[in-house]
């Protein structure tokens, strides 16, 4: 069943045959990439044109549930059948939307949260939460409370908002972002940034003292919100270092600034846990959700308002008459029925209790490469991992640019038929929720390979 030439060869047959019946019938098969958390098929335009096993996977942390899950295909199905479209405006919405809500509400427990907005990504989500924290102050008669402190290497997203709260340079230059209202604080990550003899914990101090610096430096009636993924993401899997979060929450609640916790890869149980916040202590007032709430298969987003603020907007909203921010797609009855759909089967198949058994052979496995000379430091939890490339185990020896390390070693596990997400020097890894421990023992070992390759 592993073994290459045979996968190869059955995938070709067993799709061949589907290509040939769509429209695009003059397209040839000519690439096959495989393995068994990566296989999608490849036509000779290198467009994607299906992925034909259960636990095909994108390094882009959101196919939880592997490329063909019956359950999910017929959840859509069934919906489409019943009801492809229907609004939720002017006080109508439909059922799969409200279940959604509700189920989204008993799930979320490090807070409590009393609505839900749904959007149709976590970039749009994010957009939202800044009109919401606006809308907000707005209604408190605080309309200097309009900053947003973001931090560096962060990714939110890339609409105008969610690209600006991003601390990522790619995602600014050239499109004259930042926007003015957006600030960045320190990224906290200990290997990379503490000073020598620095503990974590005052590692820790020093990020939470500068904030605190940077919202008196502004003004702290300035200051609306805090944004934070409580693992970082896209800018490298960044974990926080040990009472980080307590740090960066005692501040904040200081100064009366509300916390949004972006769980978009986080949330559903990538670290374990159902949620970052439950990992990590947060309790956000505001939060955003994407990518796993549908396994991949349908975009949608939302965002989850603490009573606090749902509160504030309600009153306001019902002052003004009404409350003016939505989307055509909000609430999707396809989207939410699929959605609903993949959150029943992370329950039925007890999805933390799947993540946390085979976790540890993940991370280890990957984890035991880290004396590799070109490996600085290999950090994850759950089923997310990093890999960075630096000399000297030193974060401050880098390779030169142009050997272009991080691409030289993706192109290697593509080779041994493994997809991984590259980042300039760094690498990452996000398997699905539902690997075997036999596939996740492949993947470490065509990691290895990879990693003896690019050495
Ligand atoms: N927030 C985080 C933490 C993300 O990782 C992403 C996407 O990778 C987003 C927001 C944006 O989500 P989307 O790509 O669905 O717009």
């Amino acid at each position: 069943k592993n073994h290459l030439h045979h996968i190869i060869k059955s995938s070709i047959s067993a799709t061949s045959s589907k290509i040939g019946s769509c429209s695009r019938n003059t397209r040839t098969l000519s690439a096959v990439r495989w393995n068994s958390t990566n296989v999608a098929t490849v036509d000779d335009e290198g467009l994607v044109v299906q992925s034909f096993r259960s636990k095909s996977h994108i390094p882009i942390f959101n196919l939880c549930l592997g490329g063909n899950e019956p359950r999910l295909i017929a959840a859509a199905t069934k919906q489409l059948n019943t009801l492809p479209f229907y609004h939720s405006f002017w006080n109508r919405t439909t059922k799969p939307s409200l279940d959604l809500a509700r189920e989204l509400l008993g799930m979320f427990t490090s807070n409590e949260m009393a609505k839900v907005f749904f959007t149709n990504s976590g970039s749009d989500a994010n957009d939202t939460q800044v009109k919401l924290v606006w809308y907000y102050n707005n209604a408190l008669g605080r309309p200097n409370k309009k900053k947003i402190i973001a931090r560096t290497k962060s990714y939110h997203g890339s609409t105008l908002i969610s690209a600006s709260l991003s601390g990522l340079p790619a995602l600014h230059q050239h499109f004259d972002l930042p926007t003015p209202f957006v600030l960045h604080t320190d990224c906290p990550h200990y290997w990379r940034y503490h000073l020598p003899g620095e503990t974590e914990e005052e590692f820790s101090t020093r990020l939470a003292t500068n904030l605190e610096n940077l919202i008196l430096k502004e003004g702290p009636e300035t200051i609306a919100a805090f944004i934070a993924e409580p693992v970082m993401g896209a800018g490298g899997v960044i974990l926080p270092p040990k009472t980080y979060f307590e740090k960066i929450q005692a501040v904040v609640k200081k100064y009366d600034i509300l916390f949004i916790a972006d769980e978009v890869i986080c949330g559903f149980g990538r670290l374990g846990t159902m949620f970052g916040c439950d990992k990590y202590d947060i309790k956000p007032d505001l939060v955003t959700i994407a990518k796993a709430l549908s396994s991949a298969y349908m975009p949608i987003g939302a965002v989850l308002v603490s009573p606090k603020v749902a509160d504030v907007i309600y009153s306001q909203s019902n002052k003004l008459g009404t409350f003016s921010h939505g989307f055509t797609y909000s609430g999707h009855p396809v989207a939410c029925a699929v959605a609903l759909e993949t959150l029943k089967i992370y329950q039925d198949r007890n999805i933390l209790d799947q993540v946390n058994r085979i976790s540890p052979t993940f991370q280890d496995g990957v984890k035991a490469f880290s004396s590799s000379p070109i490996v600085g430091e290999i950090r994850g939890t759950g089923l997310i991992s990093g890999t960075e490339f630096t000399d000297n185990k030193s974060p401050h020896e880098l390779f030169p640019p142009e050997w272009k390390i991080g691409a030289y070693f993706g192109a290697q596990c593509e080779k041994h038929g493994m997809l991984v997400r590259v980042a300039g020097d760094s690498i990452m890894m996000s398997p699905p929720f539902i690997m075997t421990s036999n596939e996740v023992d492949e993947l470490v070992s065509k990691y290895g390979k990879a990693l003896k390759d690019t050495e």
